[in-house]
């Protein structure tokens, strides 16, 4: 008997984290699972400011139908960003405004694979990626992370054998490890990619949020054949506007991407659109991610210098330079899910690794967030969960 519901829903996995959050919402548990920002960072009187502007000046049109690749405007504001961050030639029609920067790799999914196309992913990878190309029924392949990036020497090995349709990326502060690529990783990867058809994805929602060193270009500019770079204001902002963007030159892909959007969901949030640009012309935007940094820093410091103090020296956890997350790994006798039970008793979440990993996961590890804590907070779960790794480490 043929089953109600596709292929596609079947095999795609509730997202982790969202059923996470559910149990975390209890009061008495402090809650390093999900990736939220700090609600202490959204500029709420600003916003409102400019939502009562918007509605003053430009009443009804604001709440009308409008265009698939998003407003104006906002697509403008987005390119000089670039232009002046990277000294690039971007305009307004390398910009399609997205639902989220996760609403773009739905539609990256949708305009590039069939049902049992290779992709390629990082290892381990974004949960929510894995999840939203779950949808399109690919092959998954995986390349390993290094603290400077993917592989080299293993991703030219699968680029002898194989042709992936796309290779999905977070070059910087990655969810869910905070490593980044290199500046001699980046380089390699876009002249690797020259003459491939595989479409380079660089999803990058933290790249604003760096701690320390230097911006660094994307691998996008070196060469590679065919690039899309996404960005997002979720963590720059406020991620509950839902406004996102795809970023590419390659105008087949831009042009497919359209029409994908316009199958999707006619356009992006109009009145969340026209809201945000108003904030970002009447604002400081640069000066609000200082204060975003300086907050996080803190935290992130707090976070590593706790982790010192209580973890045992068998535990390894990587030193984020910037965005929201730190990835644990246990020794290899360990496993995540079973700290996970004696954790969530001792009242603090984190998520296990395996949902980061699409085939073969590696299951003595484990993500923690800093970014929705405050520093004493931090400590004290911290240390509760240090008290859990002994448990599990005597048991
Ligand atoms: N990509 C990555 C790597 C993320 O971590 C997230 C958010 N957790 C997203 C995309 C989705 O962000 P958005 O709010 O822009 O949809």
């Amino acid at each position: 008997m043929s089953s109600l519901f596709s292929n596609r829903i079947l095999n795609t996995k509730k997202s982790f984290i969202r059923e996470i959050l559910k149990v975390t919402s209890n009061k008495e548990i402090i809650s390093f699972a999900g990736g939220l920002p700090n609600p202490i960072s959204f500029p709420i009187e600003a916003l409102e400011a400019s939502i009562h502007r918007i509605i003053q000046t430009q009443g009804t049109s604001i709440f009308q139908y409008a265009t698939t690749e998003g407003y104006l405007p906002l697509r403008e504001y987005i390119a000089k960003r670039y232009t002046k961050r990277f000294g690039l030639d971007i305009k307004p029609e390398h910009l399609l405004i997205t639902s989220g920067s996760q609403q773009a790799l739905d539609l990256l999914g949708k305009i590039l694979i069939n049902e049992g196309d290779e992709v390629l992913l990082e290892k381990p990878s974004y949960l929510g990626a894995i999840q939203s190309l779950c949808m399109s029924e690919p092959t998954f392949l995986e390349v390993n992370l290094t603290p400077s990036g993917p592989d080299l020497k293993a991703l030219e090995e699968i680029f002898t054998h194989h042709a992936p349709k796309l290779f999905y990326t977070v070059p910087n502060f990655q969810n869910p490890t905070g490593l980044t690529y290199s500046l001699e990783t980046r380089k390699a990867l876009g002249k690797l990619l020259h003459d491939k058809d595989t479409v380079l994805i660089e999803d990058d929602p933290y790249g604003e949020l760096r701690f320390m060193g230097e911006d660094l270009p994307y691998s996008g500019f070196f060469g590679a054949k065919r690039s899309v770079l996404l960005g997002s204001f979720s963590k720059i902002v406020t991620p509950g506007m839902r406004i996102g963007w795809i970023c590419t030159q390659d105008e087949e892909i831009m042009d497919k991407l359209i029409t994908a959007k316009q199958a999707a969901d006619l356009h992006t949030n109009y009145f969340s659109q026209v809201a945000i640009h108003d904030y970002l012309i009447h604002n400081d935007l640069d000066a609000h991610i200082q204060t975003i940094k300086a907050l996080y820093l803190k935290q992130r410091n707090t976070m590593l210098d706790s982790i010192k103090e209580y973890f045992p020296a068998n535990v390894e956890v990587t030193e984020a330079e910037g965005g929201m997350f730190l990835w644990v790994t246990l020794p290899a006798y360990m496993s995540a899910l079973e700290l996970f039970d004696l954790a969530s008793k001792a009242n603090v979440a984190f998520v296990p690794g395996e949902p980061f990993y699409a085939n073969d996961m590696q299951p003595n590890t484990l993500r923690i967030n800093y970014t929705n804590s405050d520093p004493a907070t931090i400590r004290e779960g911290i240390k509760r969960l240090a008290t859990a790794i002994y448990t599990l480490e005597t048991k």
